[in-house]
This record gives structure tokens, sequence and C-alpha cells, in this order.
């Protein structure tokens, strides 16, 4: 569908406009995109539909295999796809590799469980040995797929590989920002065998994403919650499903016995991760009064420490921001806690010696929840560190916020911070680390609040791909002709077994 024009035109030769697509590391414009219409949608759902009986008919295991053929493709071309990668994005080298990490497990996860989970299966009935009941999982046919651009391999690819091997053909609608990465995995999997109609991307902005939300048969997104919001009711009026995975404020708190070197360490990881853009990110963090002034001097000490750069080591620990937009943001939410008596310990300002979109790790402290860096996703490299009476008043203000996607608790005491944990309103919590969630590909992962609707991973992430179908099947053993469905005879019967069932609970369905 989309053909990169790597020409600076405005339009292709169907008279689509083009989106420049840019390197954030310099400025320069490496791509366009076309911007897929209603009816390059439209064509695209149909080509999507026309296949999937033919990629449905194929076993698990065939599908399963073609998508482990593409990990091993990603793999042996390492080098290109962590550039690939990098060009759109800026991350680092690491980052940029963590990607296809989390995305060879994913398949190998699905490839291992999709058959046990997706086979038929027999549930008891009221009258068992009269009756069987089977439950059958059947995709829903074409799914879309609208992503953002922090993540352009992960968030793209992680949820469409249950997706197909489901059974489902997908369309998958990245980010303006960085189509180029998605265009090549899609190239990539053409090649390791699976038929081209089966996954297709439409480049464009929210016009062609909208025109996806009308087209296909259920929709997955993941990006900000404004835009979720919309998307949801566009599903709601049409009545498809839609699983949203949405912004985040994610809080991090320091208990009085956390170990305090690595904890700052830690904090600063889960923050700082990919320049601070990640839905997952640390962007609020809690530290009890006792260890507060150790715990804002270790964090300093290790900000100062990071390698801040565009080099392609492995020795890199934070790249570019991605965006102007959340840039911008990034110091705004700055200006103003700073204006309402925020004090700023460490960073704070631009780094255009690196790149146009360099922002220094940035440490605050004195803020509270009356600024908009304690209270909106900032998206960036910030961290905001308030001071707190205990771990109740830590726990109060870690969920006085719209968001709740993941949060963490840092103490030595590993009970008392599962506990705690179970008290943070949000749908994954770590204990003495962050965002490992990801390298927990068996436990389901999304929010709750604002943060979105649905999870991915687990065997939640796959069977949200899925409608049941349930049938009902009479044998005919001791059956006769009756006029109602339940007769005196039948009715004495199922009385008998009910009666049974309310004596011994483990006899019922
Ligand atoms: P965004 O909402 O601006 O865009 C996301 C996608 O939606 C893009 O592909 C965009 O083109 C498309 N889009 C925009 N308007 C649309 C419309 N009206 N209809 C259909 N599609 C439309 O988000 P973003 O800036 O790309 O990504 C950053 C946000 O994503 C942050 O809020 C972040 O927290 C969130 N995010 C969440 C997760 C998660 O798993 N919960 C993961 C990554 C990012």
């Amino acid at each position: 569908m989309a053909v990169i024009d790597k020409s600076a035109t405005r339009s292709d030769s169907a008279g689509r406009e083009q989106i420049a697509v840019k390197n954030p590391l310099t400025g320069e414009v490496i791509g366009h995109i076309p911007v897929c219409t209603a009816d390059d949608v439209r064509q695209a759902v149909a080509r999507a539909r026309a296949i999937q009986p033919a990629w449905n008919a194929l076993s698990i295991r065939t599908r399963s295999n073609m998508l482990i053929r593409w990990t091993q493709l990603i793999a042996q071309r390492e080098d290109e796809s962590i550039a690939a990668i990098r060009r759109e994005t800026g991350k680092n080298r690491i980052g940029a590799f963590e990607e296809m990490l989390v995305i060879d497990r994913t398949v190998a996860y699905y490839a291992r469980h999709a058959p046990e989970w997706l086979r038929r299966k027999t549930r008891r009935p009221l009258l068992p040995f009269r009756h069987t009941a089977r439950v059958y999982y059947k995709p829903y046919g074409v799914v879309g797929f609208i992503t953002p651009w922090n993540y352009p391999l992960l968030n793209a690819f992680q949820d469409l590989i249950p997706a197909l091997i489901a059974g489902n053909t997908v369309i998958l609608k990245p980010s303006e920002i960085t189509s180029l990465v998605a265009l090549h995995m899609v190239d990539l999997m053409i090649q390791a065998g699976i038929p081209k109609d089966v996954v297709q991307v439409v480049t464009g902005a929210g016009s062609t994403g909208a025109a996806l939300v009308d087209q296909v048969d259920y929709i997955a997104f993941t990006g900000s919650t404004a835009t979720g919001r919309k998307i949801a009711m566009r599903a709601g009026e049409r009545l498809i499903p839609c699983s949203l995975e949405l912004g985040g404020k994610d809080p991090l708190i320091v208990l009085n016995d956390a170990r305090l070197d690595l904890a700052a360490s830690g904090t600063l990881a889960g923050s700082l991760e990919n320049a601070g853009q990640v839905c997952i990110a640390v962007e609020r963090v809690y530290v009890e009064a006792g260890i507060h002034d150790a715990f804002v001097e270790r964090i300093c000490h290790y900000a100062g420490q990071m390698n801040i750069g565009s080099g392609d080591g492995w020795d890199v620990h934070m790249g570019s921001m991605t965006n102007e937009r959340e840039l911008l943001r990034t110091e705004a939410h700055i200006a103003d806690a700073v204006a309402k008596g925020a004090t700023l310990v460490h960073g704070g300002k631009r780094r255009p010696d690196l790149g146009p979109l360099f922002f220094e790790p940035t440490i605050l402290t004195n803020v509270n929840h009356t600024m908009d860096v304690m209270r909106e996703e900032t998206f960036g490299p910030i961290i905001p560190i308030m001071k707190v009476r205990d771990a109740d008043e830590a726990i109060r203000l870690a969920n006085d916020n719209q968001y709740g996607l993941s949060g963490a608790i840092f103490t030595k005491d590993l009970k008392r911070g599962e506990q705690l944990a179970t008290r943070v309103e949000s749908g994954d919590v770590h204990v003495n680390t962050t965002q490992w969630i990801f390298g927990v590909l068996s436990a389901p992962m999304g929010g709750v609040k604002n943060s979105g609707i649905g999870r991915r991973n687990g065997p939640e992430g796959l069977m949200r791909f899925v409608r049941t179908q349930s049938v009902v099947i009479d044998n005919q053993i001791g059956a006769w002709p009756m006029l109602a469905l339940l007769d005196d005879g039948t009715l004495k019967l199922v009385r008998f077994l009910v009666n049974a069932m309310r004596r011994f609970p483990f006899l019922g369905p």
C-alpha cells in the first residue's frame, strides 16, 4: 500500500498528500510517506478480508513458524533493524535492541501456547449424559492496529503477533513519525513467507487512522488518551470491539528501608529509558521523609554519570527525544513547576551540541500536585521528587491521578512491598524495579482509569482477538418426542439433579 517516495514532492503520482519523515538526531528529511485515503483503506481491508479464510485455514503452527522465520530475519539483520529504529526515533542502540528482543520473545511465547489456548474446549452442561457442550475460538476477521511512534517495532507489532496467530489478517496504521520502520518490518514478514495481503500497512495521520476504524472488525489502539477516547466512541457506534493502550503518569514510591543506591539508579533508569518517552515511564517519585535527602543526592550523582548522545555504541544511556512537541511540553512542565515553587536540582536544558532534540535528564524537588508535572503526562526526561510522611500518604498520592498504567515501590521488605503494590490503582506494579513487565510476557499488561481498556500479553493478549462460539449437542440418549424444552419427566430429572448439585457443589456446572 504505502510506497516510500524519497523525493521531496508534496503529493505522489496518485495525488495523495505526502508527509516528510525526519531523523531526530539530525533533523534531516529521510523519506516521505503518502497519506492513504479512505478509499485506499477500504481497498486494503477488502484484500485483507478476501485472504483471511485462507490464512485462517493454515494451522496455528504454520502461521507461527512464519512469524518465527520473521524474527530470525530481524535478528540476522540486527544492525539494519537497529539503524532503522534509531533513524526515526533518535533512541540509543540498547533501546532499539530491547524492541527486537521483546518481539522475538513474544513470537516464541505465543507460538508455544496458542495451539492449546485456541483448541476447542469441552464445557460441562446441566445434563452431562444427555448434552455435550463445546466452545470454539474464531478470529474476528480483519483487525486494525493504530500505533504510536515511541517504540515503532515493539508497539506496532507486539499485539499484531497474537492477532495473526489467531487467524486474523491485519492492517497497521503506524505513527506518521515512524512509518518507515513499520514498512521495513512488514517487508521482512513478506520475505519470511507471510502472504502480502495478510499484513498490510496504510500510512498517514489521524484521517487514515479514523478511516481504518470505520472498516475493520476489531480495532487495537496504542497512543494518547485523547485519541483513544475518539476511537472508542467510533468503535461504540459501529459496535466493534476495541482495546486501548493509552497514556500514563506512573508513580514510584521509595520507602525508608530501601537500598539507597539501587533505588536511586533504578528510579533513574525507569524515568529516562527512551528519554522518558515510554507509556510506563516513572513520571512521579514519592520518597519517605527519612530517606528523601540522601535519595536526592544519590540520584543526582547517578544522573551526572549518564552518557547521553547520538553515538551508536552499547554504552550510550540516553539518546534524543523524538519530537519537538514532547520537548516543548517537557520544558513547559519544568517552567510551570519552577514557577509554583519547585527546585531544579539537576539538568533542565536542551543540548543542541548533541542534536536538535536532545534534553538533559532533569530532576525537580519540592514538587506538589498543583503542578502539571505531577498531574499531566510529560513524556520527557524529567524526574519530579516529592517528600512524603509515610507509605500511606505515598499510596494516596500515587492514586491521586487520572491514569493507572504501571507503578513501582522500592523497599527491602519484599512482603510489605507486595502488599502495598496491590493498593496502587494500576494495571501492573513492580517491587524494586521498573518496566520489567515487558520481560514477563505471560503476565497481562494494560491500564485502568484513563490508561485504557484491555490487556496485551499473557493468555488475555491472545484471547482478545477471537470470539467464542458455543455449540450444544443433544446426544439423544434417553430422549423422547417433546413439545416444549421441559416436560414433566425431564423437569423431575432436572429438579433431582439441581438438588443434588446444591448438596454436592462439585457436581455443578
Ligand atoms: P497519538 O494519540 O497522537 O497517536 C497515536 C496514533 O493514532 C498515531 O498513529 C496517529 O496517527 C493516530 N491518530 C491520531 N488521531 C487519530 C484519529 N482521530 N483517529 C484514528 N487515529 C488517529 O499518540 P502518540 O503521540 O503517537 O503516542 C504517545 C502516546 O501514546 C502517549 O500518551 C503514550 O503514553 C501512549 N502510549 C501508550 C502505550 C501503552 O501501551 N499504554 C504505549 C506507547 C505509547
